[in-house]
């Protein structure tokens, strides 16, 4: 197969760092192109993060030596790459406008942005659960007269340790009504610099603003279905969330109540489906897909961030603690990698997915 050029906007920042780290001798895609804020334009990419790379492995000479260019230099982007990952930080309407220029100028765009969530012809995707939504990317194109590129994103970090978790039982015939989940995320959810140290060492925050409103209404799109051209939104699932940001540095926890509609299974039947889930990604052996995208760990005190985040390469959601509600029919407890599943691993399995049904 030809190498895929990719071209990284927002580079320099918390996510940009984790596509150099995770991209790095992967077998399609080569990173040609590094973007980020007129700070960092006209630097190579070494002097652009210097005193702020944040990986634990040594950044590599060949992308270290690539100029960065300016994010909104879509001309350089069409001559240096065919395909975008856009991890950028700016005010919501820039980035949707700079997305789709992007794909105008013919390049296929997947975003880890929260800019385009909720555009209607634009697929929001975790590949486990809602690689059918894909089929879209030919509409969004004719709507909008664009012939190879296209925008598809991944959705907030926040709900990744439960939605495939929901799916495997909802996939195997357990309709669900309601669910209350309280997610407990990590500092680098905020990008870098972050949170101050003064506001979450030794303490927990109660709001991550814009957050709880995404965790209710990103799954609604992930669970819906494509109908009159258009991504319809599942809107029987009720979900009431309470955010929080923790001194935790990676993996986001979520603690979730649910209520089935009508049939319940057992636990032994929960954790069957969850140990045995296996979707597209798997099937076609996409490089980033974990062997299980579902771990179930019996152990009484897991998952814990510290232990479980990086399970097969950040790429699968560990869950456990599964045990009957007083309220609801149960409580279980997830986590996946924020950066890792959440973001960069997350968006490279998407654009896997792309190239394998052929829109790459
Ligand atoms: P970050 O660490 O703050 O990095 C922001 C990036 O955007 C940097 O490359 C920065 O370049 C660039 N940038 C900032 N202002 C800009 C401007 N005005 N024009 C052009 N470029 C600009 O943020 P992050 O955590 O990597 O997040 C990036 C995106 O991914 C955000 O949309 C975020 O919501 C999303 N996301 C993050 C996570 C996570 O776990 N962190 C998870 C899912 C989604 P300079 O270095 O030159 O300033």
């Amino acid at each position: 197969m030809k190498e895929i050029r990719v071209g990284i906007v927002g580079a320099t920042g918390m996510v940009g760092q984790n596509y150099i780290t995770l991209l790095r001798n992967h077998p399609w895609f080569k990173i040609t192109f590094l973007s980020a804020s007129s700070k960092s334009a006209g630097k190579s990419y070494r002097e652009a993060v210097d005193l702020r790379w944040l990986m634990k492995s040594p950044l590599e000479k060949q992308v270290a030596d690539l100029i960065v260019f300016d994010a909104e230099d879509v001309d350089a982007a069409r001559k240096n790459c065919d395909l975008i990952f856009s991890a950028v930080e700016m005010e919501k309407g820039k980035v949707a406008l700079l997305e789709e220029k992007f794909a105008e100028a013919g390049l296929p765009v997947i975003s880890n942005n929260s800019a385009h969530r909720s555009t209607k012809d634009v697929p929001m995707i975790i590949p486990e659960v809602n690689a059918d939504h894909m089929k879209i990317i030919p509409i969004q194109q004719k709507n909008r007269g664009w012939k190879n590129g296209f925008i598809a994103v991944k959705p907030n970090c926040s709900i990744q340790s439960y939605m495939t978790p929901l799916f495997a039982l909802m996939n195997s015939g357990y309709e669900i009504e309601k669910l209350i989940v309280t997610t407990l995320q990590a500092v680098s959810g905020a990008g870098y610099p972050g949170v101050p140290s003064l506001d979450i060492v030794d303490n927990i925050i109660p709001l991550i603003r814009g957050e709880e409103e995404k965790t209710e209404k990103e799954p609604m799109k992930i669970f819906g279905s494509i109908s009159e051209n258009q991504i319809i939104l599942n809107e029987k699932i009720k979900i009431s969330a309470h955010c929080n940001r923790v001194g935790v540095t990676d993996g986001h926890t979520a603690c979730v109540s649910v209520k089935f509609k009508n049939q319940v299974p057992d636990t032994r039947e929960i954790i069957h489906l969850w140990e045995n889930f296996k979707s597209y990604p798997q099937d076609k052996k996409l490089p980033f897909a974990p062997e299980h995208p579902i771990i179930y760990n019996y152990e009484e005190n897991r998952p814990q961030p510290l232990k479980d985040r990086d399970s097969d390469k950040g790429m699968a959601v560990t869950v456990g603690r599964l045990r009957s509600c007083n309220v609801f029919d149960y409580r279980f407890v997830g986590l996946s990698h924020n950066t890792i599943r959440g973001a960069a691993g997350g968006a490279i399995l998407v654009a896997e997915l792309a190239v394998s049904q052929g829109y790459i």
